[in-house]
């Protein structure tokens, strides 16, 4: 690396869609010679990508301005609260250019404007897989842009705009040159994955040579051609998901399904502008399950949503017993600036919205609790994440990084990104204790 080269600070804040934008725009900079630093200090400037979604997202990145505009004072701002720059210019007059999400090319033309690349020839030599935020063992895959919904509470189709494919050769070449970089997960990412190739009428693209639809069923068949683990996130439950579900049974990728589902109540779900229902969301687990024994399906809901009432609460929790689901989040509803469902009549009290997050949170430990129970005693395939000093962490194929649970193995010699057969003595609700199997 050029010693002379442009020093640009990196600060990424957000869901794992904005953590793919930000390793764009690092990989564009590292082709044209920048150099990434992570001190404030070191940098000439600093990007800050940030996040939008919830009002405590858009504090976080406010702050995270103002901390890059103090400790470094030449700041460039852009992502989903991008969208909103009358909020920005507000709290941070000073900031040198802000662009919104999505606008890789804007962001870099900032750059080239306010640090001016310099001209070495050997830094354009990027590694083809681009540059990975995550470690090198896992990496996001990101396959749309946008959602053709209009759930009332959320706002990212008037930041990010409609579902926008990205042609299925493109993908899947991405994924391929990850496989080949070593990589040994894929998550799968969008605002909405089973949509995927909607927009597109699944034009048919090319692959290896040979014509493959974009579309979801086909996108994860040909990605169960790398011999890596494949994660999905996202998934809204309509019924061609479940074409998906024999994949996961043959092991071409792996039984996981993150499934977003807010909520269980008809009117509450009609008011949320979701479709589906919780009947027909139980019925579908079911049949999953029926042909692959093994999925775990994780889901996240929101309570307080305005207007919910006690007994739609209740609702909620019934659900949530019978369809004993294996990962769970929760959030309280909060007004999203620009949200629909702000209009919406009957807003629940705070301490309302406490008090059913904590009793859905309690029966939903009891139930992981007991899924987590069910483990021990059984042989599991572990991704190790991490070495540390007693032994490695790492995740089951129920596991996604970030969100769900870790296996703690009591094992030396371990290598991060390897793949261990770990036998499990020991649990709770969330992660899992044991050691290497012997083969
Ligand atoms: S599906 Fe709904 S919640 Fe998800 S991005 Fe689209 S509009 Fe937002």
């Amino acid at each position: 690396m050029n010693a002379n080269a442009p020093k640009v600070g990196f600060v990424s804040l957000g869901c794992p869609k904005a953590l793919v934008d930000s390793e764009r725009i690092l990989t564009q900079l590292r082709a044209e010679g920048y150099k990434l630093v992570p001190t404030y200090q070191d940098a000439d400037l600093v990007v800050v990508n940030t996040c939008g979604f919830i009002d405590a997202a858009v504090e976080e990145s406010l702050e995270s301005i103002g901390e890059a505009l103090a400790e470094n004072g030449r700041v460039i701002v852009t992502g989903c609260l991008g969208a909103k720059e009358e909020v920005i210019r507000e709290r941070h007059p000073q900031v040198l250019k802000i662009t919104g999400p999505q606008a890789y090319e804007d962001v870099v033309g900032a750059v080239h404007e306010h640090l001016p690349p310099s001209h070495d020839p050997f830094t354009s030599l990027v590694p083809p897989q681009g540059v990975k935020l995550t470690p090198r063992h896992y990496a996001y895959l990101k396959i749309s842009e946008g959602c053709n919904h209009r759930c009332t509470f959320c706002i990212i189709p008037a930041m990010r705009g409609d579902l926008a494919s990205r042609p299925i050769g493109d993908v899947l070449d991405e994924a391929e040159r990850l496989a080949k970089a070593g990589v040994k997960e894929l998550l799968v990412i969008s605002q909405d994955t089973s949509a995927y190739g909607v927009d597109l009428k699944y034009r048919t693209g090319f692959w290896r040579g040979r014509p493959v639809k974009t579309r979801m069923t086909e996108l994860c068949s040909a990605l169960g051609e790398l011999g890596i683990w494949v994660r999905l996130h996202y998934v809204y439950p309509y019924p061609h998901v479940d074409e998906i579900i024999p994949l996961m049974a043959d092991g071409k990728i792996l039984p996981y399904l993150d499934v977003p589902l807010q909520h269980a109540s008809p009117r509450v779900l009609k008011a949320m502008r979701r479709p589906a229902s919780a009947q027909s969301n139980l019925q579908r687990i079911k049949a999953w399950r029926e042909i692959c024994p093994e999925i775990a399906i994780r889901s996240t809901f929101i309570v307080g949503f305005p207007g919910e009432t006690e007994a739609e609460f209740e609702e909620l929790l019934g659900f949530l017993e019978e369809a004993r689901l294996d990962r769970v989040g929760c959030f309280k509803y909060s007004p999203v600036e620009g949200a629909q469902a702000n209009e919406l009549a009957d807003p629940v009290p705070e301490e309302v919205k406490d008090e059913r997050l904590e009793r859905f949170m309690t029966l939903q430990a009891s139930i992981s609790a007991e899924k987590q129970r069910a483990k021990i005693g059984s042989v599991q395939t572990v991704l190790i994440d991490e070495i540390t000093e007693d032994g490695a962490i790492g995740r089951t194929k129920a596991d996604a990084p970030e969100i769900d649970g870790l296996v703690h193995i009591a094992t030396a010699g371990l290598r991060g990104g390897e793949f261990v057969s770990v036998r499990i003595s020991d649990a709770d609700e969330y992660d899992l204790w044991g050691e290497a199997a012997v083969q």
